[in-house]
């Protein structure tokens, strides 16, 4: 008969919930991981892996190979006018998240992890147990719940039923691979955030995302910059800005996008995902504190929180514009910066 108790239930196969799923099997610890998706299955998404996250992901998952595109070079825009390009100490990688995704639960499947395909609906507690229902009916039991269930969390909803989800971000895929580096554009017409365009395999993705994201803003700025596409925009929440105000708990821990670790300047989420995944695992492995486990990513995501505020008002970022027609200054500043709001 299947069994209906498991020591760790996580909800959610995305990089947060695989990398804990893994980093478990990898110490014989019980997990099962549910997923309202069979994959491989789409996520929005740039796919833009940072030097700090492949670095990361091929060190918890050793030996792992996936597709990627390489890109060394940024360049940047500010009111529709070329600043600068920016050359990078190490390549950043740019993946479809529906083959990265996979890649990784294969790798949680390879070290002993099983996966069943089902939504969780609700989350009940007794006294020592945690029970979640599925939507085909079944209802299993845990000692630890993880929420590793994406920015509309149901994990996070339990936990704090009135959390705000982050910001919508637009995306279209456009298959044309004359665009070969990263770019970003910088416009007074968005609110903290910004366009970018990343160039992958297939072609490349254009994106935007800012405090009030609406279509028109996004179509008029493709028109402005050559961008257009007849596909599909489609859009996702990112939990940018979040307070991360929930009350953190020995038996139900959030991870990724649920427990709002996403970079508020740039959107990076894969690399919290990843990072606070193995933190959750290591917490319940060693029985130790996941919010003091953790505590290097949540003062990362509050200090880049305010220091987006910061870089969006007019005065510092017309400076940062200035500075960008001057690289050798702006490679020094984002040195001190990412050494000084980096883990
Ligand atoms: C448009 C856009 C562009 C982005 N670009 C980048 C980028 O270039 N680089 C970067 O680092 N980050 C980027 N991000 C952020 C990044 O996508 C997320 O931070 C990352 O996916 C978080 O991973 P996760 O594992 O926490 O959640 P997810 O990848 O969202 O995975 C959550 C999983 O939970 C499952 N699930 C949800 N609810 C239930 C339920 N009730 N029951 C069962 N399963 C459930 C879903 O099916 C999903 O598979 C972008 C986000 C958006 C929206």
């Amino acid at each position: 008969m299947e069994k209906t108790h498991i020591e760790t239930i996580i909800v959610g196969a995305g990089p947060a919930g695989t990398t804990c799923g893994y980093v478990l099997k990898k110490n014989n610890h019980d997990c099962l991981i549910i997923d309202r998706k069979d994959f491989p299955r789409d996520k929005l998404c740039g796919g833009g892996l940072t030097p700090k996250a492949h670095i990361l992901v091929d060190k918890i998952f050793e030996g792992i190979k996936y597709d990627y595109y390489s890109v060394n070079t940024i360049d940047m825009f500010s009111q529709k006018k070329y600043i600068c390009s920016y050359t990078l100490d190490t390549e950043l990688r740019t993946v479809t998240r529906r083959e990265f995704d996979n890649v990784l639960l294969r790798e949680y499947e390879k070290s002993g992890g099983r996966k069943i395909t089902d939504t969780v609906v609700k989350i009940e507690e007794n006294e020592d147990k945690i029970h979640v229902t599925l939507l085909s009916g079944k209802k299993l039991s845990c000692n630890f719940l993880i929420g590793a269930d994406g920015a509309n969390s149901i994990v996070r909803r339990y936990l704090q039923p009135e959390f705000k989800k982050g910001i919508v971000c637009l995306e279209k895929t456009v298959e044309d691979i004359s665009i070969r580096n990263m770019q970003v554009y910088f416009d007074k017409k968005f609110k903290n955030g910004y366009l970018y365009v990343f160039p992958n395999t297939n072609g490349y993705v254009v994106g935007y995302g800012d405090k009030r994201t609406n279509l028109q803003t996004f179509d008029k700025s493709l028109k402005e910059h050559n961008l257009m596409s007849e596909n599909k925009t489609k859009g996702a929440y990112i939990p940018m800005f979040d307070n991360i105000d929930y009350p953190f708990r020995k038996d139900i821990i959030l991870i990724g996008d649920a427990g709002g670790y996403a970079d508020s300047m740039t959107g990076e989420g894969i690399y919290f995902a990843v990072k606070s995944g193995q933190n959750a695992a290591l917490s319940i492995v060693h029985s130790q504190n996941f919010k003091l486990l953790n505590e290097d990513v949540i003062n990362v995501i509050r200090k880049r929180k305010k220091m987006s505020e910061l870089f969006f008002f007019a005065p510092v970022h017309g400076l940062f514009v200035y500075l960008c027609k001057k690289p050798k200054w702006l490679i020094r500043i984002n040195r001190k910066v990412n050494q000084a709001l980096s883990i």
